[in-house]
Order: structure tokens, then sequence, then C-alpha cells
């Protein structure tokens, strides 16, 4: 299959252009017809099909090579819409979209008869967002209103954030993939669970455990499968135990204090050099002269978050490109938007984690 790319000009103010639309609306007539077509939003690039139609849900898990128990997040354009493929959409719903959406959080609830099991990885529940790019929005309108879009990588690498990294995982496997630049958060929308009391966050992101709790006056929790490596309980949202956002090469995160941090990474480093490895490290911008790796990636300003997240998976990806064997990364707060950064990089590290005490 020739995969086409359509490029996003938007106006001078952001606003779509004449031509935008109409490529948009054509990429939505072809999920309408079946096909896949990846689009981004304000998190990652998303790639979407027909939520309502099982054959689309099953392309979608053949082209990124996703197991079929890991069940696909439904995007929406406008927010009453969610009283269709959901049922018994409790208060907090309304609550919490009222101040997060469109915005990157995801809800659960109990799915309608309209939304099929190939769609919800066979479950009786279903996770719903809208999110807030005007080129999602489009495109969702345009594809009858209900998208099912996983992030637009192969399974188990990291989400893409750009056009390029979807073509490098897709090309040839899908119908479009729409060009819209780069997403501004750069990792995957929360998840919270409003089927249970309290609700529960099934996977970090950039609205925080105490921003929701702020909005529906209780305590939010995590659930504790997904922080704890060495548990046997199994995390309620699907996906999360599989690896995940993993570069090729081995990438290890070092804990402790600054001084301790990087004195463990240059004799690991020299080690490896030692062996004819090749290196990279991820490190903040005032450490960047402090170590002597072939290939250094730049987080941001120390504390920076944002930046941060924004970088992750580029700097997780690029290390791939130049075929970096052995990777060390410095740590990050796990305090409000950092629990979800730190929950990504655990995954890609699989919970390779070194304390210097
Ligand atoms: P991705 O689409 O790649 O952002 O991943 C979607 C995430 O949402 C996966 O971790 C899924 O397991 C999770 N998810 C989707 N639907 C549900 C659901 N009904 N219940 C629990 N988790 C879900
Ligand atoms: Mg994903």
């Amino acid at each position: 299959m020739k995969t086409e790319i359509i490029k996003i000009e938007k106006n001078d103010s952001g606003a779509l252009t004449l031509g935008d639309i109409e490529a948009i609306e054509r990429a939505g007539r072809m999920i309408k017809e079946g096909g896949l077509v990846a689009f981004p939003t304000e998190t990652v690039y998303g790639l979407g099909g027909n939520a309502l139609d099982p054959e689309s849900s099953k392309k979608i898990y053949a082209a990124k090579g996703r197991p079929s128990d890991n069940p696909l997040i439904v995007h929406i354009s406008e927010w009453e819409d969610i009283y269709k493929i959901a049922k018994n959409v409790p208060g907090e719903a309304k609550l919490l979209a009222d101040t997060f959406w469109p915005g990157p959080l995801t809800m659960i609830l109990k799915k309608s008869e309209i939304v099929p099991k190939e769609t919800t990885g066979g479950l009786d529940t279903v996770a719903v967002r809208y999110p807030s790019d005007i080129v999602a929005k489009k495109l969702i309108e345009s594809a009858g209103g209900f998208v099912a879009a996983p992030s637009a990588n192969i399974s188990g690498k990291p989400s893409p954030t750009e056009a390029k990294y979807v073509c490098e995982d897709m090309d040839g496997r899908i119908c479009a993939i729409i060009d819209g630049g780069e997403g501004e958060i750069g990792l995957e929308s929360t998840i919270v669970d409003l089927t249970v009391s309290p609700p529960q966050i099934l996977r970090p992101g950039f609205i925080t455990a105490e921003m929701l709790g702020s909005v529906l006056g209780q305590e939010i929790k995590v659930d504790k499968a997904i922080l704890n490596p060495d548990s046997n309980l199994k995390p309620r949202a699907p996906g999360m135990k599989y690896r995940h956002y993993a570069p090729s090469g081995e990438l290890v995160i070092v804990e402790g204090d600054d001084e301790k941090v990087i004195e463990k990474i240059s004799k690991l480093l020299k080690e490896d050099k030692e062996k004819g490895i090749k290196t990279g490290v991820m490190v903040c911008e005032e450490h960047k002269e402090k170590y002597d790796a072939d290939v250094i990636k730049i987080t941001g300003k120390r504390g920076d978050q944002k930046e941060a997240a924004h970088r992750l998976y580029s700097i997780l990806r690029s290390f791939d490109d130049e075929d970096v064997r052995s990777i060390y990364s410095e740590s990050f707060s796990d305090k409000g938007f950092g629990a979800a950064i730190m929950n990504r990089l655990l995954k890609a590290a699989g919970h390779k984690v070194i304390s210097c005490k």
C-alpha cells in the first residue's frame, strides 16, 4: 500500500487553511471507508480507524503488531458524544470534562452496545478522549465522530512525536499520515478509571493526580501495579504490562546526588568505551559538559519537566538512529508531571536503575 503524506500548512494565526480542511476531510473519508490514517494530537501521533467498525480495529492491531487484548482509546470531537459510546456516565465525568477537555485526559467508562469488543480488547469498558489539537478534532469530525487511535508506532517502540517517526514505523502499512508538526506535550494522555470509586489513575500524564483530585474533591491515587516493577499485581490498563518505549540499545537510569551520579555514569562510560561499545547519555543542560559519551542528548534545563517530556521519545528514537548500544540517563523528580516522565523512562529502561548512595 502506498502511504500518502498530507502536510498541514496552517495560516499565520495557527488556523487551518481551506486546503488543510479539504485534505483532512479527504483523510476522514478514508477512515469512514475502513482505512487507517495517522494524525497529530497534542500528546503524540495517533493511528486512527473507525472505532465502531470491528474490521478497522483489527487493522490497527495488525499495523502496530499490537496484542489484541490491549484496548484502543476512542477519540471524540464533541463532549456530548461520550453518551453515545458510554453508559452509566457518572457526574465526575462531566466535572473532569468541563475542566480538562478538550485535552490530554482519557476517561474509562462502561461501554455502550455500539462499541465493538474488538475496539476495547474484549473489555466491557471503553476509554474516551476528546483531544484539543485542531487537526485531530477536524479529522475525528470528518471521520464520523468516533476514531480509535493508539499511538502510531510499532508496538514496543517509543510513541512518535513527529510525522517522520510515524513514517519510519508505518510507511506502506496505512492509507495516509497527516503531518501537523511536533506534538506539544510529547507523552500520552493521563488515563483515569471512573468505573471504580474513588477514581484511579491507570497511566500518569500531563493531567496529574493533584489536578484531578482538586476538581473531584478527593484524593486520587495511581494504580499501584504500574509503579512497582516487582509486584505480582496486574496493571488495570492492559497496555501498561507490556514492555514499551524502548530503544534497541540498553538503557539504564542512574539516580542519586548529582556528583555521585556524574561519577558513576562517567565510570560506566569509560568501561563501555574500553570494550568498544558505542555510548550515549541523556542529561540535563547543566551537565552536558560533564560526560565523555559518543552521543549526548539534552533533556532540557534541570527541573523543566515540560521540556523533558516533550523531548523524551525523540531522544530515545535518536539513540537508535545513531546505533548507540549503551545508554545512561539521569533521573527525574517523580512529583507532578514528573510521575509520567519517570513512568515512561522506567518502562523504556525495563526498570534498570542504579542508585548511588
Ligand atoms: P495507547 O493507545 O498506545 O495510548 O495506549 C492506550 C492505553 O489505554 C493502553 O495502556 C490501554 O491498555 C489503555 N486502555 C484503553 N482502553 C482501556 C480500558 N477500557 N480499560 C483500561 N485501560 C484501557
Ligand atoms: Mg502506545
